[in-house]
């Protein structure tokens, strides 16, 4: 196979290390490194110097987080994705909802994957032994294998032919009031990642075949067209990570056997749906315990959202399915 088309798997042998470039598996100096959160964003959105905490509790703020990277990756697969995204950003939520999705992906991808292995190099160090060792969690170290094998599509030039490995919704909220310019989220057993931009807040799914998306179609296509209030997009958020914990299955990618004269990979995908259930049932206890912790700043506890049982709080849709254009938020009427 040519060199250019062969993929790299660090879960194979647990390959992680300051020393390997997390994109290609070339050994690296320590000073070859790539922010996990790109400079010009930092910069842009001014976080640099904001903390972060990790899992093992430890605070470190968003510039201190590097994963190392070759200078080839860098210069030739991370920094023309980079450039594109910028331009993009820069005409605002029309730029990035045309911004190819896959590239889309790919950016919030690498940023997924360099918090992630933030945390997976430090298990490495027989010093720090968190409680519940990323890597000693068989199931979701294969979520991670089949989620890395899409996002060498960075590097190695590849092509989905009939699936995205993700849902993305790009929101635009009302940020005028709010407090920061940056926010972000995420959540490594689900594969959830989320970001704020100001008035843009993208949230993304990365290993579901798009089967959340998919599944909140109708929702999707009465939030896509509106300016949502930050108490609205928290609860669009809510849904979406819940919709995450009740996926039932992990999708698989299998590559194509590869001929002499390709000159890019095509990778299919396998889900396996033995059970035939793709999401375990919904339950309001549940959901409203996560959609609690979304809404923590406006003061609204499980227990005020389970008020009617059957039908948990929502300033998305009333009861009759509308969507709500001035939500009242309790304690806050006038
Ligand atoms: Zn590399």
């Amino acid at each position: 196979m040519q060199q250019h088309l062969s993929i790299f798997d660090p879960f194979e042998g647990m390959r992680f290390g300051n020393h390997i470039c997390f994109l290609c598996g070339t050994h690296v100096t320590a000073e070859e490194q790539t922010p996990v959160f790109p400079a010009w964003l930092m910069k842009e959105y001014a976080f640099a110097h904001e903390p972060l905490r990790l899992l093992d509790q430890s605070v470190v703020t968003y510039q201190d987080l590097k994963i190392p990277c070759c200078h080839n990756c860098q210069t030739n697969h991370l920094q023309p994705l980079e450039d594109k995204v910028q331009q993009a950003l820069s005409q605002g939520i029309a730029g990035m909802r045309a911004l190819d999705e896959k590239l889309l992906y790919q950016w919030m991808g690498k940023m997924f994957y360099g918090t992630l292995i933030t945390e997976l190099i430090k298990e490495q160090n027989p010093l720090v032994q968190p409680e519940h060792a990323v890597s000693e969690q068989p199931k979701m170290l294969m979520k991670f294998q089949a989620f890395f094998r899409v996002l060498q599509s960075l590097r190695v030039p590849m092509e989905f032919p009939d699936f995205i490995p993700g849902s993305l919704f790009v929101l635009d909220v009302d940020a005028a009031s709010e407090p920061t310019r940056f926010e972000f989220r995420d959540e490594l057993s689900t594969m959830m990642f989320s970001l704020r931009l100001d008035n843009m807040l993208i949230v993304a799914c990365l290993l579901d075949n798009a089967m959340i998306k998919d599944a909140m179609k109708r929702v999707w296509q009465e939030i896509e067209p509106r300016q949502l209030q930050p108490i609205q997009a928290a609860e669009f958020s809510a849904r979406v990570f819940y919709a995450g914990y009740l996926l039932n299955v992990i999708p698989d990618y299998l590559l194509r056997p590869v001929k002499l004269q390709d000159d890019h990979l095509v990778m299919d995908t396998l889900i396996d749906d033995v059970t035939n259930v793709i999401f375990n049932p919904w339950q309001n206890s549940s959901y409203a315990k996560l959609l609690a912790t979304m809404w923590t700043r406006w003061g609204i506890t499980q227990a005020d959202i389970l008020r009617d049982p059957q039908e948990p709080m929502s300033m998305l849709f009333s009861p009759e399915g509308e969507f709500i254009q001035f939500p009242q938020i309790p304690g806050q009427e006038k």
